[in-house]
């Protein structure tokens, strides 16, 4: 909901009325209220990969939560993917938001959190380790 930054909702938070204090409830925004819908097809790892991705590449570099904090990011969610002490990772991506999310000047690295924490904490079956999905699929 609301652009490439805003959050990812699950299917049971369709019925959330569309208004600023309903969706900030949620942890969520309404941002320019663009709406995309994926099936269940889509990976929400990789998601929240582009979201830290597109952080890193938009950055102008001002402030350090978001110039060193996205580029981090896509280091953690990689080794996330790829295994590498799982729930050290989440840590990370957990701690980083919070600071991207307080710390940085402005939107871009502030809103960044938003599809990263709500990937993980509506689809966590995606942030399982890569051998771990596969097997399960
Ligand atoms: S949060 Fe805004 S001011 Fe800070 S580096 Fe990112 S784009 Fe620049």
């Amino acid at each position: 909901m609301g652009g490439p930054l805003g959050a990812y909702f699950p299917r049971a938070l369709f019925d959330t009325p569309f208004d600023y204090e309903a969706f900030a409830a949620k942890d969520g925004l309404i941002g320019h209220a663009g709406i995309v819908v994926f099936d269940d097809t889509v990976d929400m790892l990789k998601q929240a990969r582009f979201a830290m991705e597109f952080c890193a590449v938009e950055s102008c570099g001002k402030c350090t939560p978001c110039r060193i904090g996205s580029t981090r990011g896509v280091e953690v969610l990689d080794r996330l993917a790829n295994g590498i002490e799982p729930a050290r990772q989440i840590e990370i991506v957990e701690d980083l938001c919070e600071t991207m999310k307080f710390g940085s000047l402005c939107a871009l690295g502030g809103f960044t959190p938003y599809p990263v924490m709500s990937a993980l904490t509506h689809f966590p079956e995606d942030f399982r380790p890569q051998p771990v999905r596969q097997a399960a699929e």
